[in-house]
């Protein structure tokens, strides 16, 4: 027998409780029902995956979350009567009968009908009534309920199960032209003949197929058909909408020229460390607004590290350029690898320019420097450490090059080390790495005294090498420890830097907002376990770091169909309606900041946490599948402390790749 408890524990907390569900009837509830019960054979041990599965006659049983999210917004208490119409498994008929008083559940399909009242019978569950019909007429001789709960989703709700609800019942029901575009309606029954209605969000049921619903043909040839006219909500909606408080809620912001723009960041100066996001790694608006932001920051509060998503010994020679540092022997022109316009491109060209300008008028101690978080460029680090080490201690040297001389062949292509280590089941060069990292940090005292500066860029690269092997090994494991893996070496790196520049040193982070983002607070951590970034800087630093997230409608972005495939400039789809991208889009405002901090705007806030869809462009943008490449369900003033909106956006524009060879006057990128 598995034991499926700690699964069921773990459900319970991960994907409801996290994500939102706090009505304590409903947890303990669903603390209580196994849900490996009501699956099919052999289906028994994924009962705990955030997931809706197959069951009999062609029917699902729904998500664990969703099962939850319908109850709650159900509020279903001891002594309620209710109805649930799609009884399937008969799942979501026994969590609600742990907590009502009379379950009375119709299903359409007679063989699920008796496979669900067996397995109630079994649990000894024996308040639930089951029976085989068509539930778009409810159950007059039970009526009235207390709460009405809808399974399936249909074209619109049935007057006759609204005329079956008490004064005060609830029901709850997908809605929606194709299942696509369902959305999750609550109806409450304010008196006999008033009813209130209210949207819960984008959903995705099977379809209920009855006299009120849809008809089997109309099932059938709903993907050909061309969808109903719209229905109209009678009902009036009292409260303003979400877009029309973020209207009053947000700052407009200036053009981002104005030196004003980067003064309405000022309010998250006193932080220790800034992490500005973007929403795709190919958008100039973008680039600008954190360039103004990062500016402010570091000539008017202290500021003097930059550090972004870029490979550290990449951004090393944007580095030496903007603080006027010699360069070391093999430096080359950095960014030459895909997707070189996420660095080389006019907008960080400019930024930089400025930087130097705004350096070379100061004594060197107090420049700012711009430092690199990433991991990918295993070659160039290699070779820095060698450099460094040539200079500082040769026995260190030529141990060194016996060490990376593992690694050295796979470098142009570390997956391949991975897949190797993967397959002969030992990872080779690991040993090699690691040591080489502890021995030069502890030399330290050794080598620092010679030149602080270059031991940092020494052990930067160290750490690189050594989170990289593992890094590529990680890969095959799965995405979310090679992502662990990466976004703590992200973090690591950032924590050294400060490190160096001393205890009051204050630093900006530029990185996409799947990093920036508090993770813990989207699918990614909730569902995937992935952690990230901004989330590290949150627990180490609680509200001395500051997450800014970014935000676009449509516009046009810089992009590659493929990895390793040529840059192209795309249109922006037009961001979905249930999406926090469309509450932004619908505020009407052109350019805005939305503080979303706890306290500051808090009716708003309240109604902005409940999960929505986020959208996220990398570097690939694949406009055609966008709902399933690019967004995902986040909370967004959890994962963020402030949000920043362009409506319409522009590609950035890529600086040429191709370059001359020369002296090292034409660095950073060697044009
Ligand atoms: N609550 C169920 C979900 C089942 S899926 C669970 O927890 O497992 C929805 C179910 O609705 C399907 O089994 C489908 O057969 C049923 N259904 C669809 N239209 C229906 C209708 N008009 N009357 C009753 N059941 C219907």
């Amino acid at each position: 027998m598995l034991d499926l408890g700690p699964d069921r524990e773990r459900m319970v907390d991960r994907q409801l409780a996290r994500r939102g569900v706090s009505d304590s009837h409903v947890l303990d509830a669903m603390r209580e029902v196994p849900r490996e019960a009501f699956v099919p054979e052999g289906l028994q041990e994924f009962a705990y995956e955030d997931t809706p599965l197959p069951i009999e006659a062609g029917q699902t049983i729904s998500q664990p979350y969703i099962v939850g999210l319908m109850i709650e917004a159900a509020e279903i208490r001891p002594g309620d009567r209710v109805l649930e119409i799609g009884a399937g498994s008969g799942y979501a008929a026994a969590v609600i009968s742990r907590i009502a008083d009379r379950v009375y559940a119709i299903e359409r399909h007679d063989e699920l009908t008796v496979l669900a009242a067996n397995r109630l019978q079994r649990l000894g569950y024996d308040n639930v009534e089951l029976r085989t019909g068509d539930g778009t007429h409810g159950w007059l001789e039970a009526a009235p309920f207390d709460a009405i709960l809808a399974a399936a989703g249909g074209p619109a709700i049935p007057q006759v199960l609204k005329d079956q609800l008490d004064i005060g019942g609830r029901l709850v029901m997908p809605v929606g032209e194709t299942q696509r575009d369902q959305r999750l309606i609550k109806v409450t029954r304010i008196s006999a003949t008033h009813f209130e209605e209210e949207d819960l969000g984008g959903v995705m049921f099977v379809p209920l197929i009855g006299e009120h619903g849809w008809s089997r043909d109309e099932q059938e040839h709903l993907r050909s058909r061309r969808a109903p006219e719209p229905r109209s909500f009678r009902e009036p909606m009292p409260e303003p909408s979400i877009s029309d408080q973020i209207a009053t809620a947000a700052e407009p912001l200036p053009d981002i020229d104005d030196p004003a723009f980067g003064h309405m960041m000022d309010r998250f100066a006193k932080a220790r460390v800034v992490l500005l996001g973007e929403a795709s790694h190919g958008t100039s608006e973008f680039y600008r607004a954190r360039a103004a932001i990062t500016r402010r920051l570091i000539e008017e509060h202290g500021f003097t590290i930059v550090a972004a998503e870029a490979d550290w010994p990449d951004a090393a020679s944007l580095d030496r350029y903007v603080r006027d540092r010699p360069a070391p022997p093999h430096a080359e022109p950095a960014f030459r690898r895909f997707p070189t316009w996420m660095w080389r491109n006019t907008d960080v060209e400019a930024f930089i320019e400025g930087l130097r300008a705004w350096n070379l008028d100061r004594p060197t101690e107090e420049r700012a420097g711009f430092y690199g978080l990433d991991l990918y460029n295993l070659s160039a680090s290699i070779r820095a450490v060698l450099d460094y080490l040539d200079k500082v201690d040769s026995e260190a040297a030529s141990v060194a090059r016996q060490r990376y001389g593992c690694l050295t062949p796979w470098a142009k292509e570390p997956q391949v080390y991975g897949r190797m280590a993967l397959t002969s089941g030992f990872a080779l060069c690991e040993a090699g790495v690691v040591k080489m990292l502890g021995e030069l940090l502890a030399s330290k005292l050794d080598y620092v005294g010679r030149d602080g500066e270059t031991f940092l860029d020494a052990t930067a690269n160290a750490r690189l090498v050594k989170n990289a092997e593992a890094y590529y090994r990680a890969m095959y494991y799965g995405s979310a420890q090679s992502w662990n893996l990466r976004d703590t070496h992200m973090f690591e790196t950032l924590c050294a830097i400060l490190d160096a520049k001393g205890p009051r040193s204050k630093a900006v982070v530029w990185a996409h907002n799947s990093h920036i983002g508090d993770a813990s607070k989207t699918e990614m951590g909730l569902v995937r376990g992935e952690l990230n970034i901004g989330q590290l800087c949150r627990e180490r630093f609680g509200k001395d770091a500051a997450l800014i997230g970014f935000g676009t409608h449509a516009g046009t972005v810089a992009c590659a169909d493929d990895w390793d495939g040529p840059v192209q400039v795309k249109r922006v789809n037009p961001s979905r309606p249930d999406s926090y991208e469309r509450l932004a889009h619908d505020s009407g405002i052109g350019r805005f900041l939305l503080d979303v901090r706890e306290g500051v705007h808090e009716p708003l806030r309240y109604r902005l946490l409940a999960p929505r869809l986020e959208r996220f462009i990398g570097v690939i943008y694949r406009p055609d599948t966008e709902r399933w490449s690019h967004y995902s369900a986040c909370s967004l003033p959890q994962q963020f402390d402030a949000y920043i909106w362009f409506d319409e956006t522009t590609a950035v524009t890529p600086l040429p790749t191709r370059m001359r060879e020369g002296p090292e006057e034409t660095y950073p990128f060697g044009l």
